[in-house]
């Protein structure tokens, strides 16, 4: 060999995707993506990503689950815990015994969520209280149009559906102070220039005929009341979530990049879900896709990804073929699908390029996530980051490896220490992103689809 073959053999060769994706992929890849955007604006709360999902997945003859089903290779079910997570799973060919191929993301994304007395009125203008939800930088919050999703759940036993400012309907905002009179603000840092208490909602400002007192606030409640049924105690048992009001965009030129709200972790979500539905053969080993809840306030609660809802539903599962629910995770897999930060140019500071992931380079592979020292992170084998490499390139995934950000600049976490836990080989994957947490959060189409191919091969393998 000559040294430049040499070279090739021995080093590691970056290479931007466009220039390692076969041409025929092209149309695939953009048709992939306006699915995602469509998907994306069906689903602003983790209840409608739920919802859609069920839609979709029954479109594609998935069947809700009930315990005790009979199962039996290619049947496709789904499991709806309380409206918030979604476990899917294509029964495939081989015992449960052998283990089953899993791709976990989550589908709740940092928010504001409001508060359970959340309307007032001051100085004649009504407000809703806000508690954000989920790592946000609090000053991207204000000045942006927002819509309000969510349920009031009522005494009855009913649930009335809420959507606010969608479409062509009023939005609603968070004022920020004036450059004029903002000199003492520009003072402080950006974590303290805009405070929780601040992400006040603005609601309205025309008061109702009469003499009585906080006659904005009762305009509001009256509009309320009249849309919708509900009384101001009402909202002590809602949860409802005001999100950016603007729908998933193409971005640049070259129309190469998708603009939107929530693709922490929906992008990974979607790939997960879409790659399980297209599945167009019984995979050999079952087939798990769980899209849960919380995972942006620790994976918590009856919906997030320690919820026992997902060991019952493994153990109802090999129940169907009197398999130990013990035998089937140790054998398992388990691909933690979530984003990560992709080297943004702006802040060259905070990435160290050398084991950055980079836009259009494809799935990020992390082996670690954690952050002072790898703390909260799985840290996945290096034999588990062998059989990755091996099944990506087995099966024509463009991937790269990922880190996310300099050695104690920070860092994050996933669903993957809690699927570890579990005795399951996991392994964190998932889209480059810039502006992650953001209102608006920025992801290239190829990683997308890359991604989505990357379900796909763990579902096959
Ligand atoms: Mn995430
Ligand atoms: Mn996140």
């Amino acid at each position: 060999m000559d040294a430049k073959e040499w070279k090739e053999k021995l080093l590691t060769q970056k290479k931007n995707g466009y220039d390692r994706m076969p041409a025929g992929e092209r149309e695939a890849m953009d048709a992939y993506c306006a699915s995602y955007k469509t998907y994306l604006d069906a689903g602003k709360t983790e209840r409608e990503c739920v919802r859609e999902g069920i839609r979709l997945a029954e479109e594609k003859g998935f069947k809700a689950y009930t315990r005790g089903m009979e199962l039996k290779a290619g049947d496709k079910v789904y499991l709806d815990n309380r409206g918030k997570m979604l476990l899917l799973a294509v029964i495939g060919q081989k015992s449960l015994a052998e283990g089953v191929q899993i791709a976990a993301a989550h589908i709740d994304s940092p928010r504001l969520d409001l508060k359970p007395a959340p309307l007032y009125e001051e100085s004649e203008l009504a407000y809703l209280k806000t508690h954000y939800y989920g790592g946000i930088r609090k000053y991207q919050w204000v000045t942006i149009p927002l819509e309000l999703h969510g349920v009031i759940a009522l005494k009855d036993g009913s649930a009335v559906s809420v959507t606010i400012g969608e479409g062509s309907e009023p939005k609603l905002v968070i004022s920020d102070l004036l450059p004029h009179l903002g000199a003492e603000q520009s003072k402080k840092t950006l974590a303290e220039g805009i405070e929780g208490e601040q992400l006040n909602i603005l609601v309205g400002s025309e008061p109702i005929e009469g003499e009585e007192k906080e006659r904005v606030k009762l305009a509001v409640m009256k509009r309320l009341y009249e849309k919708y049924g509900i009384t101001e105690e009402d909202f002590i048992s809602a949860e409802l979530e005001a999100v950016p009001a603007a729908n998933a965009t193409d971005i640049g030129l070259d129309a190469s990049l998708i603009g939107a709200y929530g693709h922490d972790d929906r992008v990974c979500g979607y790939a997960a879900l879409k790659a399980l539905l297209d599945l167009d053969e019984v995979p050999g080993k079952t087939s798990v896709c769980i899209l849960a809840d919380k995972e942006e306030i620790g994976s918590v609660g009856v919906s997030g990804m320690q919820t026992a809802a997902f060991d019952t539903f493994m153990e109802d599962l090999c129940d169907s073929q009197n398999v130990p629910v013990r035998a089937c995770l140790e054998k398992s897999f388990c691909l933690s699908a979530d984003v990560t930060a992709a080297f943004d140019p702006n802040f060259a500071s905070v990435f160290e390029k050398r084991n950055s992931s980079f836009l259009n380079y494809g799935i990020g592979l992390c082996k670690y996530t954690g952050s002072r020292g790898k703390s909260g992170a799985s840290d996945a084998s290096a034999e588990l980051v062998a059989y990755a490499r091996r099944i990506f390139d087995e099966n024509g995934v463009i991937w790269q490896m990922a880190e996310l950000g300099k050695v104690d600049a920070g860092g994050g976490g996933t669903v993957a220490c809690y699927m570890a836990n579990r005795n399951i080989n996991t392994l964190d994957a998932g889209v480059p992103v810039l502006a992650m947490h953001a209102p608006f959060e920025i992801v290239a189409k190829l990683d997308c689809y890359m991604t989505y191919k990357g379900m796909m091969a763990v579902y096959k393998n």
